[in-house]
């Protein structure tokens, strides 16, 4: 019998590579979607996914309609990737960061224990957790710094995964994923924002971009490699938690030096602070400004991740690293706008 799983949050990065990843697997596939007044499935159409994911109605705040979703679906594995996932918003939307990603979770969770406690359920947990990090890499046993009302909500929902397990004996995983970027990472996110960036000005549509704190430093990695992984947890003899990083840190300033470097520009940085700045080296025309609109209340300055348990018991590791990653976003980013 063909395996079924349940994605909640299938329209976001993470739910349009895990649906490709699970449907080549042989799953049928099941996607939560939120009723928004205009369609938002550009990355599924993106994949060609349409036809192939069975898409349902649901959203993580309602807990009566998970219950109706699931008893319809009858999924064997749910993949709770559904969240308010940007940590800037989450400093002005704390409530509703918590209401969706912190007890959201505990909705999807409830709704498995009374539907079906064998269900095998995946939490999409963060590095964001680690904050202000207590000790350099992080691993699954390091303690958390939470930094933001995001990555508390996150820390929130890892717990409770790990409390079901234990109170309910539900099959439950927390994946502490560091951050994963791709060519349909949202455009918020740094990443996606400075290779977008990059490709209009390529292109003369844009003159420079604004940045906030360019000295943070993140374990950067690729999607696509990252859904396997949690695909990976759910296949195990007993429910765990991994740690999924590729054990590099670069800054924000290696990324914006490295897309450009893609296009043939040299960025020199000028300033310092609040008043940097970086020109193309052979125009002097100025194509990032520091802009402290975009600095963070409380920031989490560098996230470094170990990735050996994921390793050893997984058998996963990462391929693509830092360099590879820019170019494919840069890439695809410049194909897009000719
Ligand atoms: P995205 O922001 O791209 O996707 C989030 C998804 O959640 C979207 O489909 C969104 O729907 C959906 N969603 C938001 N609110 C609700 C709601 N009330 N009911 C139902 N669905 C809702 O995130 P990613 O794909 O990048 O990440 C997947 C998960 O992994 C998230 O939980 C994220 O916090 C976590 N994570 C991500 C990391 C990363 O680097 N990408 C790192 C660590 C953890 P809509 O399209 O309608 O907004
Ligand atoms: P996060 O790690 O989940 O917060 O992912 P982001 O991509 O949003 O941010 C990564 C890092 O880049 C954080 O330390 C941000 O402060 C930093 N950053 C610097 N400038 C920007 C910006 O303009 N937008 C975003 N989103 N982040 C920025």
């Amino acid at each position: 019998m063909k395996k079924k799983a349940f994605i909640t949050g299938i329209t976001g990065q993470d739910g349009a590579y895990l649906a490709k990843f699970l449907l080549e697997k042989g799953y049928t596939v099941y996607g939560g979607y939120r009723r928004t007044s205009s369609p938002n499935f550009w990355r599924l159409e993106e994949f060609d996914l349409m036809k192939d994911v069975e898409l349902m109605e649901v959203d993580i705040l309602d807990t009566g309609n998970l219950i109706r979703t699931f008893s319809k679906s009858e999924p064997d594995e749910v993949y709770n990737l559904a969240a308010q996932s940007f940590v800037a918003v989450s400093f002005e939307k704390p409530v509703l960061t918590g209401e969706i990603t912190a007890i959201g979770a505990t909705r999807v969770l409830e709704a498995i224990r009374i539907v079906n406690p064998k269900i095998k359920f995946y939490q999409a947990s963060s590095s964001e957790m680690f904050g202000k990090a207590q000790e350099m890499p992080q691993t699954e046993k390091t303690p958390f710094y939470p930094r933001s009302p995001y990555a508390v909500s996150k820390l929130y929902g890892h717990w409770l995964t790990i409390n079901y397990r234990e109170s309910f004996n539900i099959f439950g995983c927390s994946g502490i994923l560091f951050n994963h970027e791709s060519p349909i990472r949202g455009i918020e996110f740094v990443t996606r924002k400075i290779t977008d960036s990059v490709a209009r000005i390529r292109k003369g549509t844009q003159e420079y971009f604004e940045i906030g704190n360019i000295d943070a430093k993140r374990d950067w990695g690729y999607a696509k490699e990252f859904v396997e992984g949690m695909w990976l947890m759910l296949q195990q003899q007993n429910p765990e938690d991994y740690v999924l990083a590729t054990n590099e840190a670069h800054s924000v300033r290696e990324f914006i030096e490295h897309a450009f470097g893609h296009v043939g520009v040299t960025i020199q940085w000028k300033g310092k602070g609040p008043e940097e700045y970086g020109v193309d080296a052979a125009t002097s025309k100025t194509r990032v400004k520091v802009n402290p609109k975009f600095f963070r209340p409380t920031e989490v300055e560098v996230l470094l991740g170990n990735y050996e348990k994921a390793t050893r018991e997984l058998g996963w590791k990462p391929r693509v690293k830092f360099k590879e990653l820019v170019e494919i976003m840069q890439q695809r980013d410049i194909e897009r706008l000719s």
